[in-house]
């Protein structure tokens, strides 16, 4: 096991996190290990529940790390194939456009290079548009782009759909209970203990705690390059809304200027602006929170004018967020491994994939790029 100081074969394994990287690692690593899962409330509890959730490669500026989440699409098809296509993943494709002038250049800039890259990335005419989604409307002088090999996931469903095969493969899966810290002996990392005070000893212990990562290293003096959600301007924070019930309103992922929409697990719609997210930091009062809320409504009911629906559920959040943007995968440490990202979405399964090669003796060079201890870091 490269770098972990660990053998390759049978391998006691414990995994913090079960959001959807935590989930999809057990879901891979138990078919051939002894894996137990440590869970601080349920799976999917965490930012996976609640994330906007698009699977996507729709960056073309870093090809490499654009080629990584292509990748990362055919794995969600592969893993979703094995799952009977569930309700819980959806190839829906993807439409936006742009309005003003600047954004229509860099709309277009975008569309091309990624055609080029060889991705899924056309420009529809409004007739296309009112085919692939009627009951949005944009301005009639838009330039409307589609990506038809998109998707999304409900991250809550999905992170209980993995956790629950790995429990059927043999995992340990421990809800309720936090891991308050690292175990070691020497510069060895041995488990962790648990909030009731019990240790839970491994040969690797993977971090996979999302947002709470850093905290849980830390108390191996293990230090990990997150943006702190608490400092001022942080964009980490973030308010998500769910809407009732809107049957049909939208059919896939919708990105106008302003507003982030798509389809949620109940029947009603996520909504989403990352620029209302500028003023909301973890302390947020419940006025700025309802104050967003009917922001991002009066926003959805311009782009679906025919919408009824009401905002029914804020959901506060925090993105697990790089400092550079890029996933930090990798050995930290003797017996400890660390899996966080964001986009811990679009990457999860495909992360578990090359985690579970590394595991077992044979580094992954796809996962060079992303130490954490990479230099800029
Ligand atoms: C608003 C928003 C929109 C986003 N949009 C996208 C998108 O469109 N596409 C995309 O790919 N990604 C997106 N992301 C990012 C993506 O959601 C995250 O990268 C991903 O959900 C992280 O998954 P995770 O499993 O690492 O973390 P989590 O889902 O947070 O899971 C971590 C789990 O660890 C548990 N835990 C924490 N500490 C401990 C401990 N000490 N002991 C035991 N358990 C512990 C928590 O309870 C939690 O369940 C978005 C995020 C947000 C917030």
């Amino acid at each position: 096991m490269p770098g972990t100081g660990c053998h390759s074969g049978d391998v006691r394994i414990l995994v913090v996190g079960a959001g959807i990287v935590g989930a999809a690692l057990a879901d891979r690593l138990a078919r051939q290990d002894e894996v137990t899962v440590v869970e601080a409330e349920g799976p999917g509890a965490g930012t996976s529940g609640t994330s906007y959730a698009w699977i996507n490669a729709n960056d073309p500026e870093d090809p490499s790390y654009h080629r990584f989440r292509t990748e990362a699409m055919s794995t969600w098809r592969r893993l979703a194939a094995e799952f009977g296509d569930p309700a819980w993943y959806r190839p829906s494709g993807h439409t936006t456009w742009a309005a003003a002038d600047d954004a229509k250049t860099r709309l277009a800039d975008r569309v091309a290079r990624l055609a080029r890259l060889g991705y899924a990335a056309e420009p529809i005419d409004p007739g296309r548009l009112r085919e692939l989604e009627p009951h949005v409307q944009a301005p009639p002088d838009a330039l409307i782009a589609h990506y038809p090999d998109e998707g999304f996931v409900h991250g809550g469903p999905a992170a209980r759909a993995l956790a629950e095969r790995a429990r059927e493969s043999g995992a340990a899966v421990v809800t309720g209970h936090r891991a308050v810290r690292l175990t070691t002996e020497g510069d060895r990392v041995t488990g962790v203990r648990l909030d009731d005070g019990r240790d839970l000893d491994a040969d690797l212990t993977i971090c996979a705690a999302g947002r709470d990562s850093p905290a849980l290293l830390e108390t191996a003096g293990v230090a990990l390059p997150l943006v702190d959600p608490s400092e001022p301007g942080s964009a980490a924070p973030c308010l998500v809304a769910t809407t009732s019930a809107a049957p049909g309103v939208v059919n896939g992922l919708v990105h106008a200027p302003g507003l982030s929409v798509r389809p949620a697990e109940g029947g009603g719609l996520v909504l989403e602006a990352v620029d209302l997210d500028a003023g909301v930091d973890e302390s947020a009062s419940p006025a700025l929170i309802q104050e967003v809320g009917t922001e991002l409504l009066a926003r959805a009911r311009v782009v679906m004018p025919g919408l009824t629906a009401e905002v029914a559920e804020m959901r506060r959040c925090v993105r697990p967020l790089p400092v550079d943007g890029y996933p930090l995968i990798g050995s930290q440490r003797p017996g400890l491994y660390t899996a966080v990202t964001h986009s811990g979405i679009t990457l999860g399964p495909h992360l578990a994939v090359l985690i579970d090669q590394e595991v077992h003796g044979h580094a992954s060079p796809a996962l060079d790029a992303y130490r954490p201890d990479r230099a800029g870091s």
